[in-house]
């Protein structure tokens, strides 16, 4: 098959984006790729907990070597009292993961995911396009036409907006919605009920314990803490005041982010370290403070326009899953489409691509709108400051964690064994000793 006179026009040239050129170039579907930034590549950026059934899906374009090769060891978690610095949890439930389905987790920074995901796009030269930002979107009977900032006309088949949660793509199919139907279209329905910092500092004189996820929570803010022997990866996240819509917050000044880290100093990270002494350490050319939004869309496409990753279903980074179900989406909308290239005429109606992105919708929607409730429960207890939260904490969790229980298998039999993976695409990948589930028919 080569669909050459079906284009796809990728927004966003972050990891699912990345992703996505991937399962097209698999397909052999013709597609552009367009990043507003002058380069894909970036040298900041934080640290992505990639979960086993993601790493398989890594593994199937063929980079799975590769990204262990820079993951940071990672064995256990530990839930620490913010007050006290306490260990009020302790699981190895990490450790148990590639015994169970073959691959384990990976901790990689989001630069070191990109670089790998860039460099081995087969045609990355002329398929990528840097400084390309999109301004607008139209669509017509048979194909969309794409506008850049410097005034550049694109045209392709279809539009898929991989463009993250500060999303135009999103915006604009939005307003053609609510023209194209009359209905009360939220146009940015992201809004910020956390901020918080992320960066690294020098773990060399604080020995904070390696190889461990600390989540020092109870003081009203949550800080996951990962350490090696030379760096501690950090994040914090703080209820706002007020909620915020919009891109304000998105990057604060040196100023803004000095004044909140001191709001957090005294905050305990793990037995006898406060967030003040990692802060004093850390990087501040490369720390970032954030509003962390969360949405969750209900109409994912509209026309020949469709959304995946973080534009579609984004929470804060608490459980760690964003990545994860945004991945899971792209390769689930890759299935599909190849499939409807592979059965129909060389260039689908619109009627047929909108049965094509709202079977994506309906298989991705009841998991990621599940790990998305959940992501948005865990925050809110984290970051609880109540008699109920810390008895919770002390007295309960310790006994209900599922995390604990057969080193983790109930997280593996609920969630990371039904993974996805691209269906057209020839592959036996790991197995464990938990069975892969099989995926639904497309
Ligand atoms: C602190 C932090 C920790 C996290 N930890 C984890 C974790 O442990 N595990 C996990 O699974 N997830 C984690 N996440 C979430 C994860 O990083 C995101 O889900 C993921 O990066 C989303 O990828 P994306 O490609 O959809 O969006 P992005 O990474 O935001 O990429 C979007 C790209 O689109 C480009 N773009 C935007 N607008 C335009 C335009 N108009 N024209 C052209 N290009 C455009 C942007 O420049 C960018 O390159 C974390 C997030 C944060 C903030």
């Amino acid at each position: 098959m080569d669909n050459k006179s079906f284009r796809v026009i990728i927004i966003g040239g972050g990891p699912v984006g990345l992703y996505l050129a991937h399962t097209l170039a698999l397909a052999q579907i013709d597609y552009i790729l367009l990043e507003r930034q002058a380069s894909v590549l970036n040298k900041n950026g934080h640290l992505i907990f990639i979960w086993p059934q993601t790493v398989r899906l890594l593994d199937q374009i063929g980079v799975h070597e590769q990204l262990r090769e820079v993951a940071i060891p990672l064995h256990a978690k530990k839930r620490i009292d913010g007050i006290t610095g306490g260990v009020m949890t302790n699981s190895h439930f990490w450790e148990s993961m590639e015994e169970n389905h073959g691959y384990a987790f990976l901790p990689l920074l989001r630069p070191d995911l990109v670089r790998i995901l860039y460099g081995n796009l087969p045609d990355k030269e002329t398929r990528v396009r840097t400084s390309a930002e999109v301004v607008d979107i139209q669509t017509t009977a048979n194909g969309v036409r794409v506008y850049l900032h410097d005034q550049t006309v694109l045209r392709g088949a279809i539009v898929i907006g991989a463009d993250g949660v500060h999303n135009r793509t999103r915006s604009l199919m939005q307003t053609l919605l609510r023209r194209a139907t009359g209905a009360a279209v939220d146009i940015d329905p992201m809004v910020a009920h956390f901020h918080g910092i992320f960066g690294r500092a020098s773990n060399k004189d604080l020995g904070i314990e390696q190889a461990v996820l600390l989540e020092s929570r109870g003081s009203g803010s949550v800080i996951q803490c990962t350490a090696t022997r030379e760096t501690v990866h950090f994040v914090t996240l703080t209820p706002l005041p007020v909620a915020a819509a919009g891109r304000r917050g998105h990057q604060a000044t040196l100023q803004k982010m000095e004044a909140h880290a001191a709001l957090l100093a005294d905050i305990a990270v793990c037995p006898g370290v406060q967030f003040g002494d990692i802060w004093r350490r850390s990087d501040k050319n490369t720390a970032r403070k954030l509003n962390q939004k969360k949405g969750f869309l209900t109409c994912w496409h509209h026309d020949r326009i469709v959304l995946v990753g973080d534009a579609v279903h984004k929470g804060t980074s608490v459980n760690g899953l964003g990545l994860t179900y945004s991945l899971h989406s792209a390769a689930a909308l890759a299935n599909k489409l190849q499939h409807l290239l592979a059965t129909s005429p060389t260039n689908p109606s619109t009627v047929l691509l909108d049965g094509t992105f709202r079977r994506y919708q309906r298989t991705r929607e009841a998991e990621a709108k599940q790990i998305w409730c959940n992501g948005r429960a865990i925050i809110r207890q984290v970051t609880a400051v109540s008699w109920m939260a810390w008895f919770w904490d002390h007295y309960i969790l310790p006994w209900v964690d599922i995390e604990r229980f057969g080193w983790g298998l109930l997280i593996s039999l609920l969630l990371i064994r039904h993974g996805h993976t691209l269906l057209y695409i020839p592959f036996e990948g790991r197995q464990g000793s938990v069975r892969w589930t099989r995926q639904p028919k497309l």
